[in-house]
């Protein structure tokens, strides 16, 4: 079937932090730049980052990029690569007054200078104290950032396709990338948008879970085309679970209360926190805190009528802090847990929240993969910025404001790659006879199922796998069973049919497509966990309860085809510092 084509230079998938920072690069270079986003940009979940980012200005207290980086590296329990840990933990003074400069209404210090907070492993003089290192705009920085980044966007002409869905990649036989087949959402058109370079820009797919921060189009969908573009997915295994989600709700509330004084509190009213880090104490790394509270409620302390919840306290911060600092806090408090939190306590769990793992890049956005004939070699015309991809600074656990500041210094470099590359490479590769035959085929299959499974029993079902089998702490028969039954969920994914046939803004099909995405990502995680036999970072087995160097200093790389696991070493080697040696991690 033929299908409509637009051709550019550029086109990128996905419009939030992340994809905006690549587009406004790309768009001020002169290019032709497509950015796809499934809702309106500055409805993308950057949208709904609170904390901060991370950047070493000292503002406050003394500061450096060398001090970020340590932490960097010890956070993501030494599995981050240091290159790029390096690469970042330097540029991001620069990125975050680049902003500053493109408008950004951060909140100031009486000198005007960018007010910063403490932050969950955040520390001065390699590990030693906390330091105040998150540049914020009160609880809503993502908010301020991406209103930020569209509006600079549309001032340099970037070409915004709102509520357009990625299906698939085009790849040819080469296997260079040529662009993506797209959905319009309203009217369910297919159409081909040919370019000489892809950037996926998709964010993260924490709706694999029951319970997760996340908006509910974090679907994955970028890692979901890679996949099944033959492209392998990293370090699956390492999914961050936020120490502070509403119980029963689980929407955020931020690590900057911790870091603006607010502490947890078991059931007895203990501050338990000093027991398992006497030195960062509630802002230990998030990885910490989420096992310290699982064990709290484990054992018996913890709270409500259950036991099953944890309390964050904060009313001793006083009103005027609370609403000059954490107003959103405050509603969110408000409306998700009816309490006020100028007078009570906020009730909390461990929620699925941040993707560390993710399309394989190096530090430039360039997506690496193995080939016939080297470990390690790039995809022509393929890039991935933000939490899609896997770079990989955030390594087995990722620190608080790391990811804000990981779109911002690698959305500009990838721009500034692809446009080095399109230099050399002037031209359109033609598209192969069968560029649009995989997404026609998935959909024409979702029309003509006959008697199909429902897609959203069968999400469901995912969900609870994940939840049950693969959370905070994992156990060896919980994974084994978790495998043989997310490839049952797998299964009953390949015969979904579409209920709502009708046309109207397509939903369904939106839904039923995204599905697909999110088993992909969910096999992975699931796959990957259970052959990964240490505990490291926010992968904590029961049965391998030490990280053990000598056999897993590894990443992981998935493959769809046949389930398929290998291995690559983590680049210890930064670019001009020494190395951080491996050190047992305590905060
Ligand atoms: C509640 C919450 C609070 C957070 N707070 C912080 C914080 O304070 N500091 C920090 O550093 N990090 C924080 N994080 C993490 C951080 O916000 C995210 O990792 C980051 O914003 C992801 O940005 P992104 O550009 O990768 O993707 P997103 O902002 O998620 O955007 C993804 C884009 O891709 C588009 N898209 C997806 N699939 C398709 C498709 N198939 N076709 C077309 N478009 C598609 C979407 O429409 C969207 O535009 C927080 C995360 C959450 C969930």
């Amino acid at each position: 079937m033929a299908i409509a084509k637009r051709t550019f230079d550029v086109v990128v998938v996905g419009a939030g932090g992340s994809g905006m920072r690549a587009a406004l690069q790309l768009a001020e270079a002169g290019l032709k730049v497509a950015v796809l986003s499934k809702v309106f940009p500055t409805r993308s979940h950057t949208v709904a980052a609170q904390g901060g980012i991370a950047a070493s200005l000292g503002n406050i207290n003394e500061d450096n990029w060398h001090w970020h980086m340590y932490d960097t590296v010890k956070g993501s329990d030494y599995l981050g690569d240091q290159d790029a840990i390096e690469f970042m933990c330097r540029a991001a003074p620069e990125v975050v007054y680049e902003l500053e400069h493109y408008g950004m209404p951060f909140d100031r210090l009486e000198s005007g200078k960018i007010y910063q907070r403490p932050f969950g492993g955040h520390m001065q003089d390699y590990g030693k104290v906390p330091v105040q290192r998150a540049c914020a705009a009160a609880d809503r920085t993502g908010h301020a950032l991406l209103h930020t980044l569209y509006q600079q966007n549309v001032k340099a002409n970037t070409n915004f396709f709102v509520e357009w869905m990625a299906l698939d990649l085009v790849r040819d036989q080469d296997g260079d990338v040529l662009g993506v087949t797209a959905m319009e959402i309203e009217t369910g058109e297919v159409m081909m948008f040919h370019a000489r370079a892809t950037l996926l820009a998709t964010g993260g797919a924490g709706r694999i879970f029951q319970s997760s921060t996340n908006a509910f189009i974090n679907t994955g969908d970028g890692l979901g085309m890679a996949a099944r573009a033959g492209i392998p997915l990293e370090d699956m295994e390492f999914f961050q679970f936020h120490p502070t989600g509403v119980y029963g709700a689980g929407v955020l509330i931020t690590e900057g209360v911790r870091g603006e004084g607010g502490y947890l509190l078991n059931k007895h009213g203990e501050r338990f926190m000093e027991k398992y880090a006497p030195n960062a104490k509630d802002l230990a790394s998030r990885d910490v805190v989420s096992r310290a509270m699982t064990i709290e409620i484990k054992e018996g302390r913890g709270c409500g009528e259950h036991g099953d919840h944890i309390m964050l306290k904060l009313d001793h911060l006083g009103d005027d802090v609370i609403k000059q600092r954490l107003p959103g806090i405050r509603e969110i408090a408000l409306k998700f847990a009816h309490v006020d939190p100028a007078k009570a306590p906020i009730p909390v769990v461990p929620t699925a929240h941040y993707m560390m793992g993710g399309i394989p890049t190096n530090y430039r956005g360039q997506v690496v993969a193995p080939c016939k004939t080297a470990p390690e070699e790039v995809v022509q015309g393929l890039y991935a910025v933000g939490e899609c991809a896997c770079v990989s600074v955030h390594g087995g656990n990722r620190l608080g404001c790391n990811s804000l500041l990981d779109l911002l210094v690698f959305g500009r470099e990838a721009g500034r790659q692809i446009i080095k590359d399109l230099q050399r490479n002037p031209h359109h590769k033609p598209l192969p006879a069968d560029a649009a035959t995989r997404p026609l085929e998935r959909l024409a299959r979702l029309e003509n199922q006959k008697n199909g499974e429902r897609v959203g029993e069968v999400g469901a079902q995912m969900r609870q796998v994940m939840q049950t089998h693969c959370g905070v702490f994992r156990f060896p028969d919980l994974l084994v069973a978790g495998v043989a039954q997310i490839k049952q969920v797998a299964a009953r994914v390949a015969q979904t049919e579409i209920q709502d046939k009708s046309r109207v803004f397509n939903t369904a099909r939106v839904e039923a497509l995204e599905l697909d995405n999110l088993i992909e990502v969910a096999q992975a995680t699931m796959i990957a966990a259970q052959a990964r036999q240490e505990s490291r970072g926010a992968h904590a087995r029961d049965d391998f309860t030490a990280r053990d160097d000598v056999n897993w200093l590894k990443h992981s790389l998935y493959f769809r085809e046949n389930y398929r696991l290998d291995y690559k070493p983590v680049r210890l080697k930064p670019l001009t510092v020494d190395s951080f040696p491996l050190k047992a991690r305590v905060y």
